[in-house]
């Protein structure tokens, strides 16, 4: 078995068959169910998923602030199941700061190494490290209460990382921060990752944050694992309608196999042609029977901005009218209504001096990039 293979020689944490049930007053709440997923040393790993899914509980399993009902977690092969969050080579930066507010920056960051017993020395050397990495060193002796968000985030980066842990767990750290803020620290995040070469464990539910990030991300969904991959497979192979609905702008197509070969598999598009619309689609896992595939319904995605526009409505993979079209800037995004009055989204990047050459209520033809046309199950 690989990934089993995979786990023992490189696997920072392995986290097998976990099972989660909370009680809540008196009825049962399955937060994690069967959670099986290997993160690898180095890596900067991010749990993606909608709000309720069960990201900061596999998150405070990991530090140790809860148990599981079932399963095992291991670290570097041994089970800590049972080790306090304290004994685990692992730190947590939490939403809300909890930075002490009439502390400077620099005993924020020494609180940690300071009840370890760590010499003074060695204390203020250690801060003086750690604030150079966050890039925090002329504010030094400021209160923590008279510095910005950001600069709080940075800090509270810097206490956790002090005494070196060996995996870091994120959760939503920079939600409370503004959008250029955050577009800034998600780069300095991911540079002190690759610096200290800590495990960072990330959870956010922001999937763009997830894409420019991660080493592989992790999608959850209603206390399950559903796809473990780099960002490009997750966005350009998602292995159901959920993940490639969560990730990135998707058009459904509901049709039927007509046939499968050298793995691609032709799908009749349902919709609503009066001849039926055909296209040759990639999946992740071909159905094992070709003939028992035949005929069965299917689901094609295909990206926005995997389509376009053609005035060649003959040759056309599909034909609409054109409902809407939306300027943003960098793209131009084209609603076409088939004719089963499904809306398709075409997006298509702007070149400059580049002129709109298409008009709303038009007939227009849409021809797909077929390549990257993926079956998904439901
Ligand atoms: P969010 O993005 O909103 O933080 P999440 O993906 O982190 O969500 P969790 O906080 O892990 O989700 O919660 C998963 C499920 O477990 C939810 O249904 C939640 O209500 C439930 N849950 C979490 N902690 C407890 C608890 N201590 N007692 C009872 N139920 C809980």
């Amino acid at each position: 078995n690989p990934s089993e293979h995979e786990a023992s020689d490189t696997a920072a944490i392995e986290v097998r068959n976990v099972r989660k049930v909370f009680d809540s007053g008196g009825k049962q709440v399955t937060a994690l169910n069967d959670v099986n997923v290997a993160i690898r040393r180095n890596e900067f790993f991010t749990l993606l998923g909608p709000s309720g899914c069960g990201k900061t509980t596999l998150l405070r399993l990991i530090a140790g602030f809860e148990f599981p009902t079932a399963g095992s977690i291991r670290l570097n092969g041994k089970d800590i199941a049972t080790l306090p969050p304290y004994r685990r080579p692992v730190n947590t930066v939490f939403q809300s700061y909890a930075l002490f507010p009439h502390m400077s920056v620099a005993q924020n960051i020494g609180f940690g190494l300071k009840m370890l017993g760590k010499p003074k020395a060695e204390i203020a050397h250690r801060i003086d490290e750690v604030l150079r990495l966050v890039r925090m060193e002329d504010l030094r002796d400021r209160a923590t209460s008279e510095i910005s968000g950001g600069q709080q985030q940075r800090v509270a980066l810097a206490r956790a990382l002090a005494p070196s842990p060996e995996v870091l767990l994120l959760d939503e750290p920079l939600s409370a921060l503004d959008y250029k803020l955050r577009k800034q620290m998600q780069i300095e995040l991911k540079r002190m990752q690759s610096d200290t070469g800590i495990t960072f464990i990330f959870v956010t539910h922001d999937q763009e944050e997830a894409l420019t990030m991660s080493d592989r991300i992790a999608v959850m969904s209603a206390g399950r694992i559903l796809q473990v991959g780099s960002p490009h497979d997750i966005y350009e192979r998602p292995v159901d309608r959920f993940v490639a609905g969560f990730i990135g702008e998707s058009n459904f197509l509901q049709g039927h196999i007509l046939t499968t070969r050298e793995g691609l598999t032709q799908v009749s598009l349902d919709v609503g042609e009066v001849s039926a619309a055909t296209l040759w689609a990639s999946c992740n896992e071909l159905p094992a029977d070709a003939d028992q595939a035949d005929n069965k319904a299917v689901t094609v995605v295909v990206r926005p901005e995997h389509a376009s526009l053609t005035d060649d409505i003959d040759r056309a993979t599909l034909t609409g009218k054109l409902e809407n079209i939306v300027y943003s800037g960098t793209d131009t995004h084209y609603h076409v209504s088939l004719p089963n009055r499904q809306s398709f989204i075409i997006r298509s990047q702007n070149r400059r001096g580049g002129t709109a050459d298409h008009e709303q209520g038009q007939l227009v033809g849409i021809s797909i990039d077929e390549a990257a046309a993926q079956l998904v199950t439901q």
